[in-house]
């Protein structure tokens, strides 16, 4: 049994936090939403009342936060992480930022003498329910072996990607595929549409082609061949398109900051940005098929 201190508690926090606790972690949790908090302590955590108490008597803290800023914030702010944790505390961030944040905080986590990995995670609320998430782990080898045991109570594949940030930057190559074969499949199914196709033939036919995708099988983005996809309950989230449009808009500064030509993931951060001015940010990015195919349009 390990102490964990656990911040953000939202999508992906809470599921995590809930398996921790199944694994029979004992696990203190904080969100600045108080009903999140209050989720936790009836699935058997403990309720605290800042990110300071969270995380005071803490063996691991681990954090699943939205962007780059609160990660700042709850690691270097006043009354921050790195003012309050316990000696020796091993600090977890499993938020998707960016490379330059992720190597600054684990730099002055370094420097107030705590051990600090980046392990952004990929298989959304289902896999982060289902205790199948993939890690990818950037950081120290001894950080990640101590990191290990805890990590695999949340995921399946717990990969050690190399030095501080590298976690990172697979993650937003990660989600940058993605975005583009959600694209992808969503003009798939258009075209299929104004062909005369009944979605589930397309389905039906591609899940075993070689246009099978995980965006196609697991996450499809039409209505009705993949229960479980957010396209069957109005697209609730899951990964919101504002989630998604952060994730390409670093990859598109990685990209320029590197010299790497990424003409598609750019394209996709221009077609997410769209759909998300026209009120979608808050809906699961799968909906991107309602931008692509406008699918009440009458043929
Ligand atoms: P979310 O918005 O549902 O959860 C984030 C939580 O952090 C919220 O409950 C919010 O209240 C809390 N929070 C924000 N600022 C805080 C602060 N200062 N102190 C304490 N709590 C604070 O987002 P999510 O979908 O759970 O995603 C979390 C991270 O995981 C993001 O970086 C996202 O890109 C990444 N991610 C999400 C998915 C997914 O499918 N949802 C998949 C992989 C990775």
């Amino acid at each position: 049994m390990t102490a964990i201190g656990f911040i953000g508690l939202g999508n992906m926090g809470a599921p995590m936090a809930a398996n921790l606790l199944k694994a029979g972690h004992q696990v203190t949790g904080y969100d600045i939403v108080p009903s999140a908090i209050a989720a936790l302590a009836a699935a058997g955590g403990q309720a605290a009342a800042s990110a300071a108490e969270a995380i005071a008597a803490a063996d691991i803290v681990i954090t699943m936060l939205p962007a780059g800023p609160q990660v700042r914030e709850v690691y270097l702010g006043n009354s921050g992480i790195l003012g309050r944790a316990a000696k020796g505390a091993l600090l977890i961030d499993c938020s998707t930022i960016d490379v330059d944040t992720a190597r600054a905080v684990a730099a002055a986590a370094g420097e107030a003498r705590f051990d600090m990995l980046d392990a952004p995670v990929s298989g959304g609320t289902a896999g982060a329910a289902a205790a199948t998430l993939t890690f990818m782990v950037g950081g120290e080898a001894a950080a990640f072996d101590r990191a290990k045991p805890v990590l695999e109570a949340m995921g399946r594949t717990i990969i050690h990607t190399g030095p501080a940030g590298n976690g990172q930057a697979v993650k937003i190559c990660n989600n940058m595929m993605l975005a583009i074969s959600m694209i992808g499949v969503c003009e798939g199914f258009t075209l299929a549409q104004r062909l005369g196709l009944a979605p589930q033939i397309l389905f039906d036919v591609v899940s075993k082609s070689t246009g099978q995708s995980w965006a196609l099988t697991s996450y499809c983005p039409v209505p009705g061949p993949v229960p479980a996809s957010p396209a069957n309950r109005d697209y609730a989230p899951g990964f919101t398109a504002a989630m998604m449009l952060k994730d390409l808009r670093l990859a598109q500064q990685a990209a320029g900051a590197s010299a790497a030509p990424t003409p598609m993931g750019a394209l996709a951060a221009a077609l997410y940005q769209l759909h998300a001015d026209q009120g979608a940010a808050g809906l699961d990015f799968s909906a991107i098929y309602r931008f692509v195919a406008k699918p009440d349009r009458k043929i």
